[in-house]
């Protein structure tokens, strides 16, 4: 414009562009700040900052179709905390909320960032664990149930889990995967509680 017209329409022109410039940027920004609180707040569980079942379905899809790709182990694991409406009984609701929010910090920071990990009901979780089969999966899953069982929660009380275990394996599909899951969290209650079955 500053070539093809007289100085004055230039600088107008120049104006009116600069600031609608601006107002497109600062409107982008919101929209883009906004969108990316909106979808935090409809992926994960308010209460322990983990993933909720929204994307559950989609990830687990993703995984297994890896695996069929490259082969590379996949496993889930299924975890209830045991004896929780206890908790909640004897210490109050709130107390029990302490307990999810603090399990749920110990399942973050034991977790890959590749690895993912659900609140999928009040105190049951999944965790896909990439790149780990049968052996490794176990060995995770068992320390951490062995945390659990360690942490000072309450002066007075343990707090324990249950855990089912079941790495992909040919032929299954998401719904068989999550029911042998779910099938050996069962046995982990039945036996007992506060143990790992794979
Ligand atoms: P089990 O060892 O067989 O798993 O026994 P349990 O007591 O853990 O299982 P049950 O299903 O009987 O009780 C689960 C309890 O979890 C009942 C419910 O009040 C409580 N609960 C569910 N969601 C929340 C929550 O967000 N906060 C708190 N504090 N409690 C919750
Ligand atoms: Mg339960
Ligand atoms: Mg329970």
């Amino acid at each position: 414009s500053w070539y093809v017209l007289p100085p004055e329409s230039a600088a107008r022109f120049t104006a009116v562009l600069t600031i609608t410039s601006l107002f497109a940027y600062i409107t982008m920004h919101q929209i883009y700040t906004l969108h990316a609180s909106l979808k935090e707040q409809a992926t994960k569980d308010p209460l322990t900052g983990l993933l909720n079942r929204s994307l559950l379905k989609t990830h687990l899809q993703q995984a297994i179709a890896q695996n069929k790709r490259s082969e590379i182990p996949v496993s889930l694991i299924s975890i209830d905390i045991d004896h929780f409406k206890s908790i909640n009984d004897s210490l109050g609701h709130e107390q029990g909320d302490v307990v999810l929010e603090k399990i749920s910090a110990l399942f973050k920071a034991r977790i890959r960032e590749s690895d993912s990990a659900y609140r999928v009901g009040g105190e049951e979780f999944l965790i896909c664990l990439h790149n780990a089969d049968e052996k490794n999966a176990f060995e995770f899953a068992n320390d951490l149930r062995q945390q659990v069982e360690q942490y000072s929660f309450f002066p007075d009380r343990n707090v324990t889990i249950s855990i089912g275990l079941t790495p992909f394996k040919e032929g299954m599909n998401l719904s068989s995967w999550l029911k042998f899951c779910d099938e050996k969290l069962y046995r982990a209650k039945e036996e007992g509680r506060n143990r790992v079955i794979v």
